[in-house]
């Protein structure tokens, strides 16, 4: 069964999403970008609104819904402003390494109040020295009887200004790479934890990035998320359930731009004629389109894998790379069609063309996906075609007919060259490629 249509309630939350992105984020997110601010009652105005965490499950006080539904509110929010999508949405990604979890009790004591009580998450596995290579992790985790005592530096931490709870990816021993990682939840007021200044960047000014320092942090054995050996799984788990959401943060920035394009093209006149009536205009809108169109499929295909219980780690990497590079390009395009003033601050492309551009960069770069997709491919990935030296590629002879000079005999197939010979005996010569008798393999008889 393949079903795309959404229920009234999808519907529903997605027009609640929309009327929450056009009345409350749209008019303050040219301000907030300005004065590089969270809006912190805007963030609770979400919460208020059921639009953030909408996750957790019904269990420990949460409303129990999936990541289709998060893709379809986060495209509404990110359509605003993806600034204030990364805020809202950071708390569900810093919430789930503790859903993910083991640790029932820690889902028992934290959930509820994420839920409940707009207490806010953020999530950490960065550093100043290592992004990418979260096995490359320095800050130290030191067991103390049942306790562990972290010390160290995240950084780019989302939300690390504002929030109350941090998901700490660690380590017991920086050489021991994946095998040392771990994972803890600290409250960011405990002793020993120092939030730094808020890192100033081009866009999505209004989501607060921090460093945060830990110095001898101490974290019961109450709050481990992953013990040592388990944090990088843990870590890459959250991330096949956070990057189709990323997905939607590309879909929902690019679907504003076409909206934006489409507009001024009707209305911008050149050379007495409106440029929507350009075919060259015509042809980038409807480019643009598709790929609004294809990215939320492979986004919403991503949400849905996960949804079912699937592992949806190559899925969500497809869809995040290919709906945030295809982001940048719809933004592009359409701060062509506004010509000159696309490049100003008097319309809405140039925050777009600078927020969009992070998509690329955060929950693992274009690359990184890349290197995911591709590791699939050559090791798990099952072809339906059979090997090229067995491929049935016959030209000089209909192998239906039986009468047929060649049918009966063997076939070598150069594997060189592709050259293919008809005899008992492979030639002693390609008289293609001239490569040796070794390089024909005998396929199977015609
Ligand atoms: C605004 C912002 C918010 C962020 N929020 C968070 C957050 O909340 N929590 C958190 O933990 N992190 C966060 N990050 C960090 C983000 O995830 C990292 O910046 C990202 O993973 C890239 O890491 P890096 O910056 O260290 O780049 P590096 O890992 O140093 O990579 C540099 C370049 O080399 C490329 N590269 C690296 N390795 C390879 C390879 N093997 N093959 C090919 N190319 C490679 C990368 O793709 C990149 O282009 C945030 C970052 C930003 C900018």
């Amino acid at each position: 069964m393949l079903d795309f249509t959404l229920t009234p309630e999808q519907i529903q939350l997605q027009e609640k999403a929309r009327q929450f992105a056009m009345e409350e984020i749209l008019p303050v997110a040219w301000y907030y970008d300005k004065i590089d601010e969270t809006p912190i009652p805007i963030l609770r105005k979400a919460f208020d609104a059921g639009i953030m965490n909408n996750d957790i499950p019904k269990k420990y006080g949460g409303q129990g819904l999936g990541l289709v539904e998060a893709a379809l509110i986060t495209e509404e929010i990110a359509a605003a402003c993806s600034g204030l999508a990364t805020s809202i949405f950071d708390s569900s990604l810093g919430m789930e390494p503790i859903l993910i979890s083991n640790n029932e009790d820690a889902k028992k004591r934290y959930l509820p109040k994420i839920a409940n009580d707009f207490k806010l998450t953020s999530f950490a596995t960065s550093e100043p020295t290592m992004g990418s290579d979260v096995a490359g992790i320095r800050c130290k985790a030191v067991p103390d009887g049942d306790d562990y005592l972290l010390t160290g530096t995240k950084y780019w931490i989302t939300n690390g200004g504002v929030a109350d709870y941090v998901a700490v990816f660690a380590t017991v021993d920086p050489k021991s790479q994946h095998a040392g990682i771990c994972c803890f939840l600290v409250e960011t007021e405990w002793e020993g934890v120092t939030i730094g200044r808020i890192i100033p960047k081009m866009g999505q000014r209004c989501s607060n990035t921090v460093g945060i320092n830990l110095k001898n942090v101490r974290v019961p054995k109450e709050n481990i998320l992953a013990p040592p050996g388990e944090g990088f799984i843990l870590a890459m788990k959250t991330f096949a359930r956070t990057r189709p959401i990323i997905g939607s943060f590309g879909v929902g920035a690019a679907r504003a731009a076409l909206e934006f394009a489409l507009d001024y093209a009707k209305k911008r006149k050149t050379f007495g004629m409106s440029i929507k009536d350009y075919q060259a205009i015509q042809f980038k809108l409807a480019e643009m389109y598709q790929k609004v169109e294809t990215a939320r499929l492979l986004t919403w295909k991503s949400a849905w894998e996960s949804d079912q219980g699937e592992d949806a780690t190559i899925s969500a990497s497809i869809a995040k790379f290919y709906a945030t590079e295809s982001a940048q390009e719809v933004v592009d395009q359409a701060l062509q069609i506004f010509g000159g003033f696309g490049y100003t601050k008097m319309f809405p492309i140039e925050k777009l063309y600078r927020d969009v551009r992070l998509l690329r960069i955060y929950e693992g770069t274009s690359e990184v996906q890349r290197i995911i997709v591709a590791g699939h491919l050559l090791s798990n990935y099952q072809s339906t075609m059979p090997p090229l030296e067995d491929l049935p590629l016959h030209r000089e002879f209909d192998p239906l007919d039986k009468n047929a000079a060649q049918a009966g005999q063997k076939i070598w197939r150069c594997r060189i060259c592709g050259h293919v010979h008809y005899g008992d005996e492979a030639p002693d010569e390609c008289p293609y490629c001239f490569f040796p008798k070794s390089a024909f393999k005998e396929a199977a008889v015609a």
